[in-house]
């Protein structure tokens, strides 16, 4: 099984699965298929991770 996840491009705000579990948390840029926005994850407003909940990066890196 392919683990996915669905960042949101902090430019135009568009939601795009990703089949790489292991950018998940490294630090390569993501390419927004959209508007071609190149983007870390911990830029995105919110991650949907590939078991469906609903991360926020940025919130999360804010409150530590
Ligand atoms: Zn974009």
């Amino acid at each position: 099984m392919v683990k996915h996840f669905e960042p949101s491009c902090p430019k135009c705000s568009r939601r795009f699965h990703v089949h790489h579990e292991d950018l998940r948390h490294a630090h390569v840029k993501l390419l927004c298929p959209y508007c071609g926005e190149q983007f870390f994850v911990d830029q995105s407003a919110s991650v949907v991770e590939y078991d469906g909940t609903l991360s926020n990066p940025r919130q999360e890196s804010g409150s530590k």
